[in-house]
């Protein structure tokens, strides 16, 4: 606290990130890191970008990147934003299309970034509780509100909508936006993407963090049509207006280019997150049937807390969040099938 803060400071509950340990030997299962290296190609022109080039500025417009999303995607180049990380996207998404008169709507288990970015910009929302099997059920947001925004897979339960669904939410919802968080969506759920030219009030949202293994370039991106894309904009250019350096520029390109790439490594964490919760079923867990890259779960004879502070120990890192409703569950990133064999044998030690 200081007396210098400008009001709203004070009023901010800033979200906290997993661990990033310092020591190397840790298996870090704890913030949904791609456990395999990004494409050569992106390391390629990652080296190529380094040089005397770097004294200039990057395209404040981002418009190789913007093509290279759109030619993958089946867009235009004016149907795609892209910023630093999405966390940063969502943001201005908040600023600009989710702050109304009425309530944004979100449900009561979600990403906890949503709550933070309501109080730093003033956004005044309502929780909608997940069902008893912690599902999102979209007939629950039929009801008068502002906007609504829903990650698909839900984080972090990993459970996933399906299309049908998601486009019942936003024909429902023809005077509100309605935002869909996609950063897992690559994992095994069905993207909204192909709704957006039939629907001008839906906004999809994704990341280069996960299924392309850059959470440490920072690159997301939106998809919509031009008038919401150009509400981003419109913030983005009173922010930021080179958000995406030209390393970043040039290595999501080439992870945008890659498509193999991609498909091998989604392919390999989608039989190992299989695999992970078949182990934990056996070893007496309940796990909720993920489409994403971690799993969701909980053993009935011991607190989430205990197990995450045991594993700690063990050298395990997991996620594990003190909050009603889930504070028994465990968030277990897909390791490599090496890492998460360390882990079940870890959890089959302490549970015995
Ligand atoms: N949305 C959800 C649901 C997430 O879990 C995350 C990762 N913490 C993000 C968005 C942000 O990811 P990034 O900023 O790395 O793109």
């Amino acid at each position: 606290m200081s007396r210098y803060w400008s009001p709203i400071v004070h009023a901010l509950r800033p979200y906290v990130p997993g661990e990033q340990p310092a020591m190397g030997t840790v298996v870090k299962l704890n913030t949904n890191e791609n456990p395999y290296g990004p494409s050569p190609r992106v390391i390629a022109a990652l080296s190529a970008e380094i040089g005397d080039g770097l004294r200039l500025y990057p395209d404040p417009t981002a418009t190789r990147l913007r093509d290279a999303l759109a030619a993958r995607y089946g867009l235009e180049r004016e149907e795609i934003f892209v910023g630093n990380g999405s966390d940063e996207v969502l943001a201005h998404g908040f600023q600009a299309l989710l702050r109304h008169d009425a309530p944004l709507l979100f449900p009561d288990i979600t990403y906890s970034f949503y709550p933070t970015y309501c109080r730093l910009y003033g956004v005044d929302y309502r929780e909608v509780p997940l069902d008893g099997e912690m599902r999102v059920r979209v007939a629950d947001y039929r009801q008068p509100c502002g906007a609504i925004i829903l990650p698909n897979p839900n984080a972090p339960t990993g459970i996933a909508l399906a299309r049908t669904e998601v486009e019942a939410l936003v024909a429902d919802h023809p005077d509100q936006v309605v935002v869909l968080d996609e950063a897992y969506v690559d994992f095994g759920g069905e993207s909204a993407v192909p709704l957006v030219r039939s629907y001008p009030n839906l906004m999809v949202i994704q990341t280069l963090s996960k299924s392309r293994s850059l959470a440490g370039l920072r690159v997301g991106f939106a998809i919509g049509q031009r008038p919401l894309i150009e509400a981003l904009e419109r913030v983005k250019d009173s922010f930021n207006s080179y958000p995406l350096d030209r390393l970043a520029l040039a290595g999501a390109v080439a992870a945008v280019e890659d498509e193999a790439w991609f498909e091998q490594n989604r392919d390999r964490i989608v039989a190992s997150r299989d695999r992970l919760a078949a182990a934990l079923l056996g070893l007496g867990f309940e796990v909720l049937p993920s489409a994403a890259n971690f799993v969701f779960a909980r053993h009935p004879g011991r607190p989430g807390a205990t197990l995450a502070a045991e594993l700690r120990n063990r050298g395990i890192l997991v996620r594990h969040f003190a909050r009603d409703r889930i504070a028994d569950f465990l968030r277990i990133t897909v390791g490599t099938d090496a890492d998460n064999d360390r882990l079940i044998e870890a959890l089959r030690t302490l549970l015995r």
